[in-house]
């Protein structure tokens, strides 16, 4: 649709959608980055405004984290290749579904198989991002192990003939001590994303 000067009219129907989506993208715990990158009909101005009212203060500044190599330590990545695997199938099943959607409904659903499984969430919903977009980018991809059958995160780089995952291999990448009990990881996230 095209305005008298031949603009695109923005529909505010568009707009009221959009506008709920960065709610429900602050609700789960997403950086502005993130609702800059999935949401860019919206100024920043507007995703800042939704972030400030929902958190009740300014989001943190700074970078992300970028490296790939968290994703591939032991507990983060069972947790990575949980939240890949819901987020493969989410697509595989709607394939008309928008990103932003789909890092939605996959998070929810991510969140609600830890808590069922009485596992901290170590996977914060900008890191399930950024590992989305690592995905999608080829940057890292999901892989059977050839002894469980299971599919995990890896590295493509990293990939030689007989795979095996992070339970079936546990001399590979051992990663930081896992405390699931003081919920380690979940801190230690949260406390990298304060710093970044
Ligand atoms: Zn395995």
């Amino acid at each position: 649709m095209e305005d008298v000067l031949g603009k695109p009219k923005k529909s505010v129907i568009d707009d009221a959608m959009a506008i709920q989506k960065a709610v429900s993208l602050v609700k789960l715990g997403a950086r502005l980055q993130v609702l800059q990158s999935e949401l860019p009909g919206l100024s920043r101005d507007r995703l800042l405004s939704v972030y400030k009212e929902i958190r009740g203060s300014s989001p943190p500044k700074g970078q992300l984290p970028f490296s790939t190599d968290w994703f591939l330590n032991w507990a983060p990545n069972t947790h990575s290749s949980l939240f890949m695997g819901i987020m493969n199938q989410l697509s595989e099943r709607n394939p008309g579904m928008e990103a932003v959607d789909l890092l939605v409904a996959g998070y929810t659903l991510y969140l609600q198989t830890v808590k069922a499984i009485d596992n901290p969430a170590i996977l914060s919903m900008t890191r399930a991002w950024r590992l989305y977009r690592f995905c999608a980018a080829g940057v890292l991809t999901t892989h059977q192990c050839e002894s469980c059958k299971a599919k995990f995160i890896v590295d493509p780089y990293d990939l030689n003939t007989g795979y095996q995952c992070v339970f079936c291999d546990m001399d590979t990448r051992v990663g930081p001590k896992v405390d699931f009990e003081k919920k380690m990881y979940q801190e230690l996230d949260w406390a990298e994303d304060q710093a970044a």
